[in-house]
């Protein structure tokens, strides 16, 4: 059977985990490959509703098997209370369903706090942090100055390269911060409240995906947040630390010679935006606040009311692109039935031309938005459960996105809830 990834086509918060939660029950492993603590999947199921972190989405579907890959910023302790949130809830976790690959660094105590002593800092020119650890993490792991997952099963070798890494850590901490050094009790507690109880799970998820591959099984590649947050092709600076495209997902799953087959990109029917960063098509004032709250739109994570806007075009063809998506899974089109005319930003107006072409980091500050407007549909489209169905303005707008983006819109999600979907 074929492989898939599920990726967000722009700022992330698309939509994806709700995606990943209608077709888990399609594939026998589901693989998280990148990221961390910093971004929040919300998934409703007949469990519940659920934010979820760092588990893999397919945690809910018996027989599915979740990993969690080399290319992902391991946090023990977001990890055990996520498990525990989730297991209250009925649903089992255990080392049958749940793998962690033993080449996944550790997110160590200090991460969480240089984030913070960092975005302290830079006052007013933060980045928009989320304070979960995961800059700091990842460029300690292009440093080789964390430790791996398959190192708990060391401990005297664990030890000397904590001890080591502690001194180097102290000596930024106090000296360039000014804030007080880490302990090597403090981290020997971290251990055994924490990372020690991850090890049941720790294993070669290499091996263990070569393996599912030989035996005809299927793989799902999820990722965090969008496109437009990839460490290399996104809006840099204000992207995040690791790359969320999906030709990262075999190098991050653990089996760089996995072929994907189909990627299915995210994208909602609107705009939105968590954090800072140039956000070309955004709305301010009292037409902000209806979407937003038509929308429900705070972060998962943590609760911050989220940027909105028309969707844009631009931005979405270049995460397209990006991407390579197959296929499109366009979320949330029931949330813009309160619209008498839905509008789009078709281009952007840049040094005084109009373009098609995302601009270039440094670019995108001065790039204005041209917007065109549909008619709306003024219904409520939540039922519909067939494309016929949608009202012919509701089949116009997804047709139109689908053609100036260049990619075949696969899905239409009109509400939360998992069968609240139209197949294409
Ligand atoms: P993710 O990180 O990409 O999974 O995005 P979020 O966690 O922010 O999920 C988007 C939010 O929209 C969640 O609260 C979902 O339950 C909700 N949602 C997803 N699809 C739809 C939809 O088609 N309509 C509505 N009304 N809500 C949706």
């Amino acid at each position: 059977m074929s492989n898939c990834a599920v990726v967000g086509i722009n700022w992330g918060d698309e939509g994806k985990g709700r995606m990943v939660d209608l077709i888990t029950g399609d594939y026998d492993y589901v693989v998280r490959f990148q990221g961390g603590g910093n971004a929040g999947h919300t998934v409703i199921n007949e469990y519940g509703k659920f934010a979820l972190h760092l588990l893999p989405s397919g945690i809910f579907r018996k027989n599915v098997v979740n990993v969690l890959g080399n290319g992902v910023a391991l946090d023990p302790e977001n990890l055990l209370s996520e498990i525990e949130t989730v297991r209250e809830k009925g649903v089992k976790i255990d080392e049958t369903n749940l793998k962690i690959s033993d080449r996944a660094s550790l997110l160590l105590p200090w991460h969480r706090e240089l984030d913070a002593l960092e975005e302290a800092r830079l006052a007013d020119k933060k980045y928009g942090s989320t304070k979960q650890g995961i800059a700091p993490f990842y460029s300690d792991k292009y440093q080789k100055k964390t430790v791996l997952a398959g190192e708990l099963f060391y401990p005297a070798e664990l030890k000397r390269h904590l001890a080591d890494l502690l001194e180097w850590k102290n000596l930024i901490i106090s000296r360039v911060y000014g804030a007080k050094p880490h302990t090597m009790d403090e981290l020997d507690a971290w251990l055994e409240d924490y990372a020690y109880k991850i090890k049941p799970y720790i294993t070669d998820t290499g091996r263990l995906l070569r393996d599912a591959q030989k035996d005809g099984k299927s793989i799902m590649f999820e990722a965090q947040l969008g496109s437009l947050r990839d460490l290399d092709f996104g809006i840099v600076p204000y992207t995040t630390s690791s790359n969320t495209t999906a030709s990262y997902a075999p190098i991050g799953s653990g089996c760089p010679s996995v072929k994907i087959d189909e990627v299915i990109g995210v994208v909602k029917a609107y705009s939105t935006c968590v954090g800072e960063g140039p956000f070309t098509c955004e709305w301010f004032g009292e037409e902000a606040e209806k979407l937003r709250e038509a929308g429900g739109e705070y972060g998962a994570k943590t609760g911050r009311p989220r940027r909105v806007g028309p969707i844009d075009i631009v931005a979405t063809r270049y995460g397209v692109q990006v991407q390579a998506a197959t296929c499109i899974a366009l979320t949330k089109l029931d949330v813009l039935s309160y619209m008498d005319k839905i509008p789009v930003c078709t281009h952007y107006m840049l040094g005084g031309e109009q373009t098609d072409e995302f601009p270039f980091p440094a670019a995108l500050p001065d790039a204005e938005p041209v917007i065109e407007y549909m008619d709306g549909w003024k219904t409520d489209v939540s039922k519909c459960r067939k494309f016929e169905e949608l009202p012919v303005e509701a089949r116009k707008y997804v047709e139109f996105i689908e053609e100036r983006i260049g990619c075949h819109i696969g899905y239409v999600s009109v509400g939360p809830e998992r069968d609240s979907i139209i197949i294409r």
